[in-house]
């Protein structure tokens, strides 16, 4: 038998060969063959009630309740007669979310879903509600997935722990922004922002996606603003591109973590397959020709990619691009060696950045205490792996990260491989054993990734 703790990717992904399933996954159940009801298109909703000899108006009616919030099931929906409700029950599904757990964070202002999907498999949703604030109007944010699971297997994401189970589909994905339309109503809130940052690589499912993000915009149909809606992603480029030719409105938040090559091996397996200098290549183009600012997204680990060397790698990177970074200390995830970046070095970082004229905001995290974010409550429902697999898990991070750091130091640059930080931070290498901070720590948490300024 091999070694299993020379072996990282237990499970090869189809996209990066690099997918990391720890755990066993639940048995997939059958599938409902009927389609989601939102993701039906509204030409199609007209063909359906004209083939029944029924008026246009009928369609209005329906759509009217798919999207207000107001209806749960095709049974609350009055204006039709009883015979269409059951025919359309017949062909669709009102919701393809056949169920959601809920817990509350941060004082009732973050709230964490887990949804379950027709066939047994979860994804989550985390909404956050941020009170208005000096000239800033209250604001509430969405983070929703687009797979469940995700085969790029970042090793300092829940989600990546997992490995890909399936795609959503459109309907999947727009149904949880459905979900808190119908609960925020009962608050007298409205939903202002929804970012693809739940579990899964929103440019892998591109099609699934960019047909979500045109429903959720649509003033017809979940009614959004363009600019309302963030699509993040590890830099699949021919999902950048195409984004790119849609010339839509859409923010596009870029997953840096890293802009030395070898470290962003380790950190986005995706960069052995689009490599970083192509990807914000890519993302500029967007930036130009949708005119829209990209936000570069770097997630602060201590001693891994938080140097002063690391602060100028990235800012050599974006400066003089049309960009906006957004440094978010790693929330810490079961499976990693690592911890967050102290907040002091977080700032240190954020003022080299700004010195090259970059805009930079510091994240605080949502829902720390409820593991907000993609993966965590996915991965607790998918069982605790077991310590010893944890365990080689984190040996096998560790030892590559530190070939990568190793060969990313040049003399003097502070990374902590060589064990001169740039910024006098501790190297990776003065903090505890990881079998200690294993003892330490005993819950899975992880990041509640869209955060607002410290
Ligand atoms: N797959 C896409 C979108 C989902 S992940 C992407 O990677 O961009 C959304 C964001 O959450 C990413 O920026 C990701 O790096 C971040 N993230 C994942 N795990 C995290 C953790 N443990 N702590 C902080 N942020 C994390
Ligand atoms: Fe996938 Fe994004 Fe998590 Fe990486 S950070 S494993 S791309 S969900």
């Amino acid at each position: 038998m091999p070694d299993p703790s020379l072996a990282l990717d237990p499970i090869t992904s189809p996209v990066t060969g690099a997918a990391l399933p720890l755990l066993d996954l639940p048995a997939s159940a059958p599938r409902d063959a009927r389609p989601g009801i939102s993701g039906a298109s509204p030409q199609e909703l007209l063909s359906w009630f004209a083939d029944r000899g029924e008026p246009a108006f009928r369609a209005r009616q329906l759509a009217d309740h798919i999207w207000s919030g107001r209806a749960g099931a095709f049974d609350d929906i009055h204006t039709l007669p009883g015979g269409l409700r059951e025919a359309l029950a017949a062909d669709y599904r009102f919701d393809t979310l056949v169920g959601t757990d809920r817990r509350k964070a941060d004082g009732g202002l973050t709230d964490k879903a887990l949804h379950r999907l027709d066939d047994g498999r979860v994804v989550e949703s985390v909404l956050m509600r941020y009170p208005a604030r000096g000239s800033r109007r209250e604001r509430t944010t969405l983070c929703i997935s687009s797979q469940a699971g995700c085969a790029v297997g970042c090793p300092f994401c829940a989600t990546g722990e997992l490995g890909l189970w399936r795609d959503l589909l459109p309907s999947e994905i727009i149904d949880q922004a459905r979900y808190w339309r119908r609960e925020l109503l009962a608050e007298g809130r409205r939903l202002t922002n929804i970012v693809f940052m739940g579990m899964g690589e929103p440019l892998l499912n591109a099609d699934a996606v960019l047909a979500a993000c045109a429903a959720l915009s649509d003033g017809n149909r979940f009614g959004l603003g363009q600019r309302h809606i963030a699509v993040s992603t590890s830099g699949v480029i021919p999902g950048i591109e195409r984004l790119t030719a849609l010339q839509r409105q859409y923010t596009l938040a870029v997953s840096l973590h890293a802009a030395r090559p070898e470290l962003r091996d380790v950190l986005v397996p995706l960069n052995r397959r689009y490599p970083l200098h192509d990807v914000v290549r890519a993302a500029t183009e967007y930036a130009e020709v949708t005119g829209r600012r990209v936000t570069y997204e770097m997630v602060m680990i201590d001693g891994i990619n938080d140097t002063a060397a690391d602060a100028r790698a990235a800012a050599a990177l974006l400066r003089e691009r049309l960009a906006h970074v957004n440094l978010i200390p790693m929330n810490p995830v079961a499976h990693t060696p690592w911890q967050p970046s102290p907040p002091e070095r977080v700032e240190a970082f954020a003022v080299i950045l700004r010195a090259a004229g970059l805009d930079t905001t510091v994240r605080r995290n949502r829902g720390l205490d409820i593991g907000a974010a993609c993966g965590q409550l996915a991965a607790e429902h998918a069982g605790q792996p077991a310590p010893d697999a944890v365990q080689r898990r984190r040996e096998a991070i560790e030892r590559r990260s530190a070939a990568a750091l190793g060969s990313a130091a040049a003399p003097g640059n502070g990374a902590p491989g060589n064990g001169a930080p740039g910024n006098g931070a501790p190297a990776s290498g003065a903090r505890a054993p990881s079998s200690d901070r294993a003892r330490a720590r005993t819950t899975r948490m992880e990041s509640g990734n869209v955060g607002e300024p410290a």
